[in-house]
C-alpha cells in the first residue's frame, strides 16, 4: 500500500519503520527533522498524503490533530483511510471523523497502548472507533504494527476506551503504591505483600505485571530507577482527557478526579516530571498523613 505517516516521534517513528519493513511504501512528514530508514521524507503534510491509500497520524494532542486534519483532508484521495493513532479528546476525534466522512474518506480513531517498546516490537494494542468498512481496510496494518485491534464501535469510541482504561490504570497504580507504603509502615515485608495481593482480590496489572516496588515481581521500571516506561506526564495527559470527557458527559468520576489531582501535583509541583508513573511509590514512602 501507499501510506503517508504524519508525526514521526517516539511512537510514530518505529510504527512507520515497521510498515516499511513489511513491504509498504511509506512517505513521512514531521515538523521536526526526522530521518528514518525506508521512510521517504516530504516537505509538507499535504505532499505526504498525495495519492496515499492510508494516512496515519501520530500527534501530541487534539488541537494539533484538528489543524493537521484541516490541512490534509482536502488533499487526500476519496476513499482513502484516515487512521489517527494519537491519544486525543473524544470531541476532537469525533469532529475530525465527521470532516473526513464529509470529504468521502474512511476515518478511524485508533489510540494505542503498549508504549515505545510496543511500537518498536510491533506489539501495540489498538482501540478502534469507526465503520466496519474502514476497520477492514486497516486490519492488515494493525497486524503489522500491533498484536491486537479491538473494534469499539463508531468514531470516538477508540478514544473513549483508551481514557477509561487509563483512568482505571492511574487509580489502581496509586492504590497499589499507597498500600505498599502502608504495608512498610505496618512492618509487612514487600515480598510477602506481593505474594498475597498478586494472587488475591487486590491484584491488578499495576501489581502483577508492573509492580512499583523495586526487586519485587516481574522486571518493571521500578527496577530501573523509575526511568519511563510510561511517564507520569503521559498518565497525567490521559487522566486529564478522562476528566474532560467526564465533564462533557456529566459522569461522576471521583476516583479519576483524585488520581488526576495527585498526578498533577506529582508532575508539576514535585519530582514526577521525567519519571515513570509507578514512581508514586517512593513519593508515598516519604510522606506521612499530614
Ligand atoms: P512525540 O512528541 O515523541 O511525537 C509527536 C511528533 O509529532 C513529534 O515528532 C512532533 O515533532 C510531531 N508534530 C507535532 N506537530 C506536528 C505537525 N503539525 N505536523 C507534523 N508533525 C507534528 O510523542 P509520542 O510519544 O510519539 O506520542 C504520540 C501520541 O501517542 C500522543 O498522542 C501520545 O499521547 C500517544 N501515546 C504515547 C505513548 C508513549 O509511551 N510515548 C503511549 C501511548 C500513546
Amino acid at each position: 500500500m501507499n501510506i503517508a505517516f504524519i508525526g514521526l516521534g517516539n511512537m510514530g517513528g518505529p510504527m512507520a519503520t515497521n510498515l516499511y519493513r513489511a513491504g509498504h511504501q511509506v512517505k513521512g512528514y514531521d515538523t521536526a527533522t526526522v530521518a528514518l530508514q525506508g521512510v521517504d521524507s516530504t516537505h509538507s503534510a499535504t505532499e505526504a498524503v498525495q495519492g496515499a491509500e492510508v494516512v496515519i497520524t501520530m500527534l501530541p494532542n487534539g488541537n494539533i490533530l484538528r489543524s493537521v486534519a484541516a490541512e490534509i483532508i482536502p488533499a487526500m484521495s476519496r476513499g482513502a483511510v484516515f487512521l489517527d493513532c494519537s491519544t486525543v479528546d473524544v470531541d476532537s476525534a469525533r469532529a475530525v471523523a465527521q470532516q473526513a466522512e464529509a470529504a468521502g474518506l474512511l476515518p478511524l480513531d485508533a489510540p494505542v497502548s503498549g508504549g515505545i517498546g510496543g511500537a518498536t516490537a510491533g506489539t501495540l494494542t489498538f482501540m478502534v472507533g469507526g465503520t466496519d468498512a474502514a476497520m477492514a481496510r486497516a486490519a492488515p496494518l494493525f497486524d503489522i504494527m500491533g498484536q491486537k485491534a479491538v473494534h469499539c464501535g463508531p468514531s470516538g469510541n477508540g478514544q473513549a476506551a483508551k481514557i477509561c482504561n487509563n483512568m482505571i490504570l492511574g487509580v489502581t497504580m496509586i492504590a497499589t503504591c499507597e498500600a505498599f507504603a502502608l504495608a512498610d509502615k505496618l512492618g509487612l515485608d514487600r515480598q510477602a505483600m506481593f505474594d498475597v495481593v498478586s494472587t488475591s482480590s487486590g491484584s491488578s496489572w499495576s501489581m502483577n505485571t508492573y509492580c512499583p516496588a523495586p526487586g519485587i515481581g516481574p522486571n518493571s521500571p521500578a527496577d530501573n530507577g523509575y526511568t519511563p516506561g510510561f511517564a507520569a506526564a503521559l498518565m497525567l495527559k490521559d487522566l486529564r482527557l478522562s476528566q474532560q470527557a467526564a465533564e462533557a458527559a456529566d459522569a461522576d468520576t471521583p476516583m479519576g478526579r483524585a488520581a488526576t489531582d495527585l498526578y498533577r501535583r506529582f508532575v508539576e509541583d514535585e519530582d514526577g516530571a521525567g519519571r515513570d508513573f509507578s514512581a508514586m511509590l517512593p513519593r508515598f514512602e516519604k510522606r506521612g498523613r499530614g
